[in-house]
């Protein structure tokens, strides 16, 4: 207990959780009904939209606060991104099962993915309240499918809960307590903060942001965050609860905006003090291709390239029957052929024989599986299964149509790469008269070309400071549409942010690769 001593930055970390389980069996209702019995109302209505994890207090055998982190992912994506990605974002796994409906795929398979990673778990039996709920049958079918809870011949705890009328909800929380305290998770503050982005969107006026969940160290303001290649600066730092703060740390949800890119879910992010820092560690990763098309001395955007999705890749599972060994050993080498930057093929299950039902059923909680038959046919069974879940099932012959097709398939399912293209450069040399939401500005094309209705990065010294339409366009008094580089004009440009005299407009387009 006292080797912590040695290490004094070292200290115990709140657990992040993550609820999974079958469609209906109760996530949802359990996940509102904890969020809303630990926050006040006002802090309830401070959650943006968009902030999918929180963080609560719950009070440990010793009466003292404990935090939990909550992940309160739509579709539960971040678990599928980190089995996807081998990416340990959740600490503790909650599976929900129905008394009612008891065991059903999905439990299989989130149970499935829990195991493979070795993720400490608490299994949650649920509507308990519901008068066909029959707790011992579910117990039972938890066993026959190799869940073995505590007392019924394994040690994973468990809570009898009705997460509708709220009993068991204070133990569960409890229990997960109790479970951190003994996987002993902790964490370095004194580290620059490390973790994972559970989710990322494009807002209209905050531009590219991102909330991630810090596993280790601390981030303060000024910092620089990197994912993958995207990077952004710590200027606005949001809790959870959407209200500003200048730092942060283990294990809390944190929202940031200005990414130049996507970051992809499941990412890893990692800090840095400064910015030279950030950019040397993204190029060290993936270095720039040489005809990258932007600006070459560019201070303020080095850091866009153009390649460099980075080690985390879309996974596409196959699976695939031969009619002997020979030629799944020869397709499996076609398809480890085929790459893309953001994909690749994995096949999960082969064998040779026809394609059986329990084929189709072992695959179809996989997102987007390819079932691929070469020179065998499916069982009856396993046609009426994949067709009632809308699995399709492809069979080949020839070994070249199956690779064009899979090429194809490639090229359908890839993630497609989002970037930030800037196209013109325009500095403002005199700042007019300004309303609410509009203002007049007059400036010089310093790069490339502007052009009337673009969206622009509002620069200073630097950092982007806020977004804006150029609404209105004029060459000497006349209106116009662009604006070459080298030439001054008038602009009328839509934005809440006051631009002053200096400041830099940049022109850009969000491409699709
Ligand atoms: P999810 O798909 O796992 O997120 O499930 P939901 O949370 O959406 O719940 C599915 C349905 O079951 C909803 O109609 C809930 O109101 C209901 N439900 C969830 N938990 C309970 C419970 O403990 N008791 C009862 N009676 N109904 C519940």
């Amino acid at each position: 207990m006292e080797k912590n001593n040695q290490k004094p930055n070292i200290v115990p970390r709140p657990p992040v959780v993550v609820v999974v389980g079958h469609i209906d069996h109760g996530k949802s209702t359990l996940l509102d009904y904890i969020r809303k019995t630990n926050l006040t109302e006002s802090e309830v209505g401070g959650i943006t939209q968009n902030i999918s994890a929180y963080e609560v207090l719950h009070k440990d055998e010793k009466g003292v606060d404990k935090e939990i982190t909550f992940l309160d992912t739509p579709g539960h994506e971040s678990f599928s991104k980190m089995r996807e990605r081998g990416a340990i974002i959740a600490d503790i796994a909650i599976l929900v099962v129905s008394a009612e409906d008891g065991v059903k795929s999905q439990t299989i398979e989130a149970w499935r993915t829990i195991s493979e990673m070795k993720l400490p778990s608490i299994v949650v039996i649920n509507k308990i309240d519901k008068p066909s709920a029959n707790i011992e049958k579910t117990k039972k079918e938890l066993a026959a499918n190799e869940i073995y809870l505590e007392n019924y011949g394994g040690k994973i705890p468990y809570v009898e809960i009705s997460a509708k009328a709220a009993t068991g909800v204070d133990d569960l929380l409890s229990v997960i307590l109790i479970l951190s305290e003994m996987e002993n998770f902790t964490g370095n503050t004194e580290e620059d903060a490390s973790g994972f982005v559970i989710e990322a969107d494009l807002d209209s006026k905050r531009g590219i942001q991102a909330t991630l969940i810090i596993k280790n160290g601390s981030l303060h303001k000024g910092m620089f965050v990197v994912v993958e290649d995207a990077i952004t600066s710590t200027r606005i730092i949001q809790n959870f609860k959407g209200v500003m703060i200048d730092t942060a740390s283990f294990s809390a949800p944190i929202r940031l905006c200005g990414f130049d890119r996507m970051p992809k879910v499941g990412a890893a992010f990692q800090t840095f003090k400064n910015k030279k820092g950030a950019i040397k560690y993204i190029e060290e990763r993936s270095p720039r291709p040489a005809d990258t098309p932007r600006y070459k001395e560019e201070a303020s955007t080095p850091f866009l390239n153009k390649e460099g999705v980075g080690g985390g890749k879309k996974i596409i599972p196959i699976l695939l029957k031969a009619d002997v060994s020979g030629s799944l050993e020869a397709i499996e080498k076609e398809i480890a052929k085929i790459r893309s930057e953001s994909a690749e093929f994995k096949i999960i299950v082969k064998g040779v024989g026809p394609i059986s039902e329990s084929d189709i059923k072992n695959i179809s909680n996989s997102k987007n599986a390819i079932i691929i038959g070469f020179n065998v046919k499916a069982d009856k069974s396993a046609l009426e299964v994949a067709q009632k879940r809308g699995i399709s099932i492809s069979f080949f012959d020839v070994i070249y149509k199956m690779t064009e097709w899979l090429i194809e398939q490639m090229e359908k399912l890839r993630p497609k790469i989002e970037t930030i293209e800037t196209t013109g450069r325009a500095k403002i040399i005199r700042a007019f008269s300004r309303t609410k939401n509009f203002q007049i500005v007059g400036g010089k094309v310093i790069e490339g070309r502007i052009l009337l209705n673009g969206t622009v990065k509002i620069m200073r010294r630097e950092f982007e400071i806020g977004r804006g339409k150029i609404v209105n366009l004029e060459k000497g008094k006349i209106k116009t549409s662009v604006i070459e580089e080298g030439l001054e004009f008038g602009m009328m440009i839509e934005s809440k942010i006051e631009i002053a005299p200096g400041d830099i407009l940049e022109l850009f387009s969000i491409a699709q690769k």
